[in-house]
């Protein structure tokens, strides 16, 4: 039978609590644990923090929760309750999590998540990457070597950090190790190569799933008040910002020109979304293949839907006739411009192609 990660970290904690130097009474420590596994479920905050604090395996994902707890309405109410059983107790544990990253302890596998999540992420946002790329770059994260001399502990596999500012702060202190140059010189440049690309994806992808989560817990707000849906409003525009940034970011590494004409003044670029972002889902919202760069001239005729692009004639450019031949040249228009139409892309065109046909009165040169 598999044994579940978190009641495995529940046993390792509770020996932890059994061994201190001075040990705790066999009750004080049952009421730690009983405390650390049930006190979030009574609190009025997200279903996905009530989960056991021993699903969260490493301390900087453990501090985070604890803070989001700290800040639920009925906290003080609880914790008065309980006399105070629950600081205690995740005092204790976030000790128990920090010396056990010092030791470099072997990483529970419930990290597999992440792992996961990570190379889906590398599959299907990332551009052109080979499986084998892939395959390297998991497995780099996942093999930190830990021979690195740092001067801070850090978490023996990457997946245990789930957030992207305790993840600058490990990968600052990985860079900063005393023999990352030697050690690198060995590994045949593999930690300037490999790790870092791969350090550099998980912390694009660190920044997706943010917003990504964020976008998501937004859902369904119907029955909130006034209040709540004015602040569901400014954190979705704050989101919607820094997820198009993020978008912006990644489209234009992958196209750092106009699609049609080529330009690459990137403050005349705009990263634009084919299906747009008011029709769109939240995976669609940060699908870069919902992505299109465009000049801010033929942003603007895509945007407004005078041009488009056929999905079924391999990407060939769609004209309103509402745009005389004379204006053309003016517009930097001409009936043979395609671009490159592939997989989730082609159904995002069809999406925006099939919009206007008739609005605009769209044609390409092979229907006539
Ligand atoms: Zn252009």
């Amino acid at each position: 039978m598999k044994t579940e990660p978190s009641s495995a970290l529940r046993q390792e904690y509770a020996k932890y609590l059994s061994q201190k130097q001075e040990p705790l009474k066999a009750q004080t420590i049952n009421s730690y644990l009983r405390s650390i596994k049930s006190f979030p479920n009574s609190l009025d905050v997200a279903d996905s923090l009530r989960q056991s604090a021993f699903n969260k395996l490493s301390s900087y994902g453990f501090k985070e929760t604890r803070q989001v707890l700290e800040s639920a309405d009925n906290y003080l109410m609880l914790n008065k309750k309980t006399h105070g059983a629950f600081p205690a107790a995740a005092n204790y544990y976030l000790q128990f999590l920090t010396e056990r990253e010092s030791r470099g302890y072997i990483a529970l596998k419930n990290e597999s998540e992440s792992e996961r999540r990570f190379r889906d992420w590398l599959g299907k946002q990332v551009y052109g990457l080979s499986q084998s790329t892939i395959k390297n770059y998991t497995k780099a994260l996942d093999e930190l070597p830990s021979s690195l001399t740092t001067d801070k502990p850090i978490p023996r596999s990457m997946y245990c950090v789930d957030k992207y500012q305790d993840f600058k702060d490990v990968e600052k202190t990985i860079r900063n190790a005393a023999n990352f140059e030697e050690i690198n010189k060995a590994s045949k440049g593999f930690l300037q190569g490999t790790l870092s690309a791969s350090l550099r994806q998980y912390g694009e992808f660190l920044q997706y799933w943010h917003d990504f989560e964020i976008l998501q817990s937004d859902s369904g707000d119907s029955k909130d008040t006034y209040e709540q849906i004015n602040n569901t409003e400014v954190k979705r525009n704050v989101i919607a910002r820094s997820g198009q940034s993020s978008f912006r970011r990644r489209l234009l590494k992958k196209n750092s020109s106009c699609e049609l004409c080529g330009l690459h003044y990137s403050q005349l670029l705009i990263a634009s979304h084919i299906k747009p972002w008011r029709n769109s889902s939240d995976f669609e919202r940060l699908d870069i293949s919902n992505g299109l760069v465009l000049c801010v001239n033929h942003d603007s005729l895509f945007d407004k839907g005078l041009v488009s692009f056929s999905y079924d004639s391999g990407g060939l450019i769609a004209i309103s006739k509402e745009i005389a031949r004379d204006d053309y040249q003016k517009l930097n228009l001409n009936s043979n411009m395609y671009i490159q139409l592939m997989g989730r892309r082609a159904s995002y065109m069809e999406y925006h192609f099939t919009t206007y046909l008739h609005i605009h009165n769209l044609w390409s040169e092979q229907t006539i």
